[in-house]
């Protein structure tokens, strides 16, 4: 079922949001060379508990991985790409880190992720990072009432089309507003004039992620740690947004 959310229930959502923002960029400005990822993940579980916040991270325990997750932070470098473990690892000079993040403060979830480039950046790394970016914001730019999901998924595929990287569809965006995952599925290619018609009030997290050269997915042995099956990098970028009556509103803008 999907739920239509009130203006203030938005409002609501947008207060979890800016927290989120804030806490994705902090955590930007902290992932450089020599930081261990223990450090992102210590960092960020002060501010939750500062905030009152809760996070939908702890104690997820879908039908992958082994057992509930016990992290406010998904942290994938390089090829990892989605749900990576925060774990004893020094970041290095040109790794490129996922940072995905989703709480609730007094019940509205808001769900972020940016990729950041530590230290040296290859050119071809940034242009990965850049292609989600200009995807996410094809997609928000789709995210209007009168258009479709499929329209909001097709902005995706195209971007990474012109790209020149592959799509996986596995996983992808979803809604969200009371849980971080609700109803619908927003697949990362798509039709447009396809699929379910946009209404205000309908939350979505959209989140292109891509990997270089594959669409295909391998699973570290924790279950989680999702990477490119052939290594190649990876990146990440998503926001939570709300379809009003006028232009999409994006709940998890970073300043
Ligand atoms: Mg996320
Ligand atoms: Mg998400």
């Amino acid at each position: 079922m999907i739920e239509l959310k009130s203006p203030q229930e938005i409002e609501c959502m947008h207060v979890t949001g800016r927290f989120v923002a804030d806490v994705l960029t902090q955590l930007g400005d902290l992932a450089e060379v020599g930081v261990n990822l223990l450090d992102l993940e210590h960092h960020a579980r002060s501010l939750i508990k500062a905030r009152g916040a809760e996070s939908c991270y702890w104690d997820y325990a879908p039908s992958f991985g082994n057992g509930p997750f016990r992290n406010v932070l998904c942290l994938s470098v390089n090829d990892a790409v989605l749900h990576g473990l925060p774990h004893d690892y020094v970041l290095r000079d040109g790794d490129v880190v996922s940072i995905d993040m989703a709480v609730g403060i007094d019940g509205w979830v808001a769900d972020s992720a940016r990729t950041v480039i530590v230290g040296a950046a290859a050119a071809d790394d940034l242009q990965l990072v850049e292609a989600t970016e200009v995807a996410l914001e094809a997609a928000i730019e789709a995210a209007r009432p009168g258009n479709h999901l499929g329209d909001v998924s097709a902005a995706i595929g195209e971007v990474a089309g012109r790209y020149g990287y592959p799509v996986n569809l596995e996983f992808g965006g979803h809604g969200i507003g009371r849980t971080m995952h609700e109803s619908p599925h927003v697949s990362n290619n798509g039709r447009r004039g396809r699929g379910m018609k946009l209404l205000p009030g309908l939350t979505i997290a959209i989140e292109p992620w891509f990997a270089k050269t594959t669409d295909e997915i391998t699973f570290d042995e924790d279950g989680w740690t999702i990477r490119s099956a052939d290594g190649s990098r990876t990146a990440h970028s998503e926001h939570t947004v709300a379809i009003t009556d006028g232009d999409p509103l994006v709940l998890t803008r970073r300043a």
